[in-house]
């Protein structure tokens, strides 16, 4: 297979931010057993915090995320009232009260703006313990941000924030449906830095219709002329089916496989070249930064944010949409506002889907948590590690053969490592080691 069709079937690999993925929860893991796995968490336990604000002002046309445009200020007050009530229930429900990281994510999280944004942040401190050394980050919208959200972010504790960056050049952002002048990015680093906000990161896109190598190329130099500490680059992904709003995006306007390959090597090339050090699939650092040090040192994770530094026992959701992920499985809230809303109002915790880890689930996770985060694992000692034999997951190795075969991975006994020239190709090593994957095959195959 060409890199070009491996590249085609990446596609239709996971993105393994969790394993087992997110299609595979089912409704057998609802409100109760969400409570005892709570109450089950031991006291000392190290907490991670997620919190969820589905609303945007308006809808960027390339967006796939869980959000919806809201030009009214009472739904937030509504939606602030709700996260404080769950707030009440989550720590009621568990005897864990220190908390080493907390992420605010979205949507435009700071669309609360600075008065329900610190009442939150108040509310969260008041029920939980937070660590000193605590990472305390939001995603932000360069356009929404002025002096007074950046005073309430640093005095609510916020010590990390994220840009949607995505594209400087004008005839992208108008193609992509958001349109952000570079003029409005440098200047809101400028108050961030002037706030006392100094981990900033920067997210950018390829793959964006009319966006070409070039594009990528100035839009990486330039963000780098801002120095961020970090930056994730993701790939768009159509899916209009999905994403409705998508379907004003014009398909032929998008990159092909190679030319989307050719467009993340430009932007790994030009980050690399301005002192960044690339991490996993999509992300760079500066070579101080705890990610950075992270990567080199092996101790990096994957959660549904996709690389982090944190290590925490058990990560929590809040707001609607959510998903937790506690030492017996995944927990997931409910994903439509009201009824997450009745939920937390009747006292009940609104988790709708979740998944119970077995045994194998944990293996096969560590696996591809490993693959995903270090490009290597010797996947016959993490078999050993939880108790299977080395041999458990030998029948990964045929589904490998044609990486194997292109160059683009190795394997020496039962230690698989991906080549540099195969790393974009890590998630389809990765769905080698999925059992759930295979099930759903084994289905196909019967159907048909
Ligand atoms: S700001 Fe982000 S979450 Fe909101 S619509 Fe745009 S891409 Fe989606």
């Amino acid at each position: 297979m060409s890199s070009a069709s491996l590249a085609l079937a990446e596609r239709s690999a996971p993105r393994y931010t969790s394993y087992p993925t997110a299609p595979h929860f089912s409704a057998e893991v609802g409100a109760e057993t969400a409570a005892r796995w709570l109450a089950e968490l031991s006291p000392g336990a190290n907490l991670s915090l997620y919190l969820h604000v589905p609303f945007c002002p308006a809808i960027c046309t390339y967006c796939g995320c869980h959000t919806k445009a809201l030009r009214q200020d009472a739904p937030l007050t509504s939606y602030k009232e709700t996260l404080l009530r769950e707030i009440e229930l989550l720590a009621a429900s568990t005897p864990a009260r220190n908390v080493r990281s907390i992420h605010w994510g979205g949507g435009t999280p700071s669309m609360l703006g600075p008065s329900r944004f610190r009442e939150v942040a108040r509310v969260l401190s008041e029920h939980f313990r937070m660590d000193a050394a605590i990472e305390h980050a939001i995603e932000l919208d360069p356009r929404l941000v002025d002096a007074a959200l950046a005073d309430a972010l640093v005095e609510s504790g916020v010590n990390r924030v994220s840009l949607g960056v995505q594209d400087f050049n004008p005839h992208v952002q108008k193609a992509a449906g958001r349109e952000q002048p570079y003029e409005v990015v440098e200047r809101c680093v400028a108050l961030l830095r002037a706030a006392g906000l100094q981990a900033i990161n920067f997210d950018l896109m390829y793959g964006l219709p009319e966006q070409s190598v070039e594009d990528v190329i100035r839009t990486a130099k330039l963000a780098a002329g801002l120095s961020p500490n970090r930056f994730a680059v993701f790939g768009y992904a159509h899916v209009p089916w999905f994403a409705v709003h998508q379907r004003l995006i014009d398909q032929a306007a998008l990159a092909g496989a190679n030319e989307r390959l050719a467009q993340a090597e430009a932007v790994r090339e030009t980050l690399e070249a301005a002192g960044y050090e690339a991490i996993g699939l999509d992300h760079f650092a500066r070579p101080d930064d705890a990610m950075a040090v992270a990567a080199r040192g092996g101790t990096l994770h994957r959660n549904f944010q996709g690389y982090t530094t944190d290590d925490a026992d058990a990560l929590l959701g809040l707001g609607v949409s959510s998903i937790g992920k506690l030492p017996q499985g995944y927990v997931g809230n409910i994903g439509d506002t009201g009824n997450w809303r009745r939920a937390v109002e009747a006292e009940r915790l609104p988790v709708s889907r979740g998944l119970a880890f077995s045994g194998e689930d944990r293996a096969r996770g560590a696996v591809i948590e490993r693959l995903m985060c270090d490009f290597s694992v010797d996947f016959g000692r993490v078999a050993a590690a939880h108790g299977f034999a080395e041999d458990a997951f030998d029948a990964a190795v045929p589904r490998l053969e044609t990486l194997l075969h292109d160059g683009l991975a190795e394997l020496s006994g039962r230690r698989l490592a991906i080549t540099r020239r195969g790393r974009p190709f890590a998630r389809l090593a990765a769905s080698a080691f999925d059992a759930y994957l295979e099930a759903k095959a084994a289905r196909h195959s019967v159907a048909v």
